[in-house]
């Protein structure tokens, strides 16, 4: 069955080339729990290892539960394929180690998750990779940090705590122009947005958050778009067009199109090689897991954002608070972002700022019933967090406030409870928050 021309509703429950489990008939996508494949003779056997057939060969590689998930995710962002992994870090350690040597670099958008950024700046430096960070207010500062070593550019689609939302099309326009591919990672913009279709070559998730969206599992998933011509500018992938040493000696951009008929270059790389070799995979009952979140997705991810967008309004409107940080409320050119590349709602993440600042941050935290304090985004459930305290307390004042936390800066990951329930308890944790601080005052 193809399932490329349903709406995201219907490939959420069906994409994946999966109808039913072949054997026992079963609706529900099984848990393949096994490390290993029988195979039908030595023949067939020697063909998947040279490539000439595709099929199970050992989990590490490629699992049945996990090609449901993957192809479903495929199919939902436009894409020509997926490899799911054991993280969302993992997806963009591998989308990176998957053109990069010692010696070359990426160009990343300031604008990250923290962990991504010391990944980033801290372990890739140690291997060798440099990581330049572009202010992507300006897409043409892309351009001035390229060199002749720059094999990609990197950015988060929605990141928070700023929300602005990344000009996608305008960097992945100017990767173009000189063989370079743009990775987004688009986590937090699930369904709203779709960056293939805005120019990106490959988008990486952390599974983990709204796609399981019942914090249960990890998992990541990278996704090619299949549509970046690898030999185009041969100097500029290597990897891709100079013989890979631990296949036989092909050059993967050659050879691999020829083998399977399809673009399909990058992310058989990366399953053929770097999850062969550096054995990040997700464990097919997080992939079960995952599928279970992954087959709400468009209901879920609608009811965050209309939750957010009434949480978002009623902080505006609220007299502790500064600030409402918000993709709905933005102006200039951040709103014009907003308005092209979120076409389907404004997102889940609403950050605030409240006027007592610090005191009145960690209090507001301490006061909420209903909302939970985690370091997590993504969940079904309404989430909180004062960076200030915590996810940010290791940067100095001035990173701090670089990065858009403020000292009173809470961010919010509105979840699908009753928005009155959601509304009351914020609302009755900032009037404690503000007595308190004005108590002590
Ligand atoms: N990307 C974004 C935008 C995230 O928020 C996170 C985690 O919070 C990650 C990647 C890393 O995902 P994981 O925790 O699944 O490794």
């Amino acid at each position: 069955m193809t399932t490329n021309s349903y709406h995201p509703e219907t490939i959420a429950l069906h994409g994946g080339n999966y109808r039913k489990d072949e054997t026992t008939n079963s609706v529900a996508v099984p848990i393949y729990q096994t490390t290993s494949y029988q195979f039908d003779n030595q023949l067939h056997a020697s063909n998947l290892f040279s490539l000439k057939e595709l099929g199970n060969i050992y989990t590490r590689i490629m699992n049945p539960t996990n090609a449901v998930l993957e192809e479903r995710m495929a199919q939902l962002e436009g894409g020509i394929a997926g490899l799911a992994v054991s993280s969302g870090q993992a997806a963009s350690a591998l989308a990176i180690q998957n053109l990069c040597q010692a010696g070359d670099n990426i160009v990343s958008s300031t604008d990250l998750y923290g962990g991504t950024w010391n990944q980033f700046a801290n372990t890739f430096k140690q291997l060798g990779i440099e990581v330049r960070f572009a202010d992507p207010s300006d897409p043409t500062n892309f351009s001035k940090l390229t060199d002749s070593k720059t094999r990609g550019y990197y950015a988060e689609t929605l990141p928070n705590p700023k929300l602005n939302v990344f000009p996608i099309e305008e960097v992945a326009n100017i990767g173009k122009e000189n063989g370079i591919p743009l990775i987004v990672d688009n986590t937090a913009a699930p369904i709203t947005c779709k960056p293939i279709e805005h120019g990106a070559s490959i988008v990486v998730y952390s599974l983990t958050k709204w796609i399981g969206g019942h914090g249960s599992s990890i998992g990541g998933m990278i996704i090619d778009s299949g549509k970046f011509n690898w030999t185009e500018f041969p100097e500029r992938q290597p990897l891709y067009n100079t013989p890979d040493p631990s296949y036989w000696g092909w050059v993967l951009g050659k050879v691999v199109p020829e083998a399977l008929g399809a673009n399909l270059t990058y992310i058989v790389r990366a399953r053929f090689v770097l999850l062969r070799d550096l054995g990040s995979s997700l464990s097919p009952t997080n992939s079960f897991n995952i599928i279970q979140g992954l087959e709400t997705l468009p209901l879920r991810f609608k009811k965050h954002q209309e939750n957010a967008a009434l949480v978002a309004k009623f902080l505006k409107e609220h007299q502790s608070v500064n600030k409402v940080i918000y993709p709905g409320f933005q102006d200039g050119i951040n709103k014009k972002r907003t308005e092209k590349y979120l076409s389907d709602g404004f997102g889940p993440l609403v950050g605030f700022e409240l006027k007592d600042g610090l005191e009145a941050g960690k209090k507001f935290i301490d006061s909420l019933k209903l909302l939970y304090h985690v370091a997590n985004i993504g969940d079904a459930r309404s989430l909180a967090i004062h960076p200030a305290s915590t996810t940010h307390s290791q940067l100095s004042p001035e990173d701090q406030i670089r990065s858009g936390v403020t000292p009173g800066y809470i961010r919010l990951s509105v979840g699908i409870e009753n928005i009155e329930d959601i509304l009351n308890d914020i609302d009755q944790a900032l009037k404690v928050s503000s007595k308190s601080v004005k108590s002590v005052a």
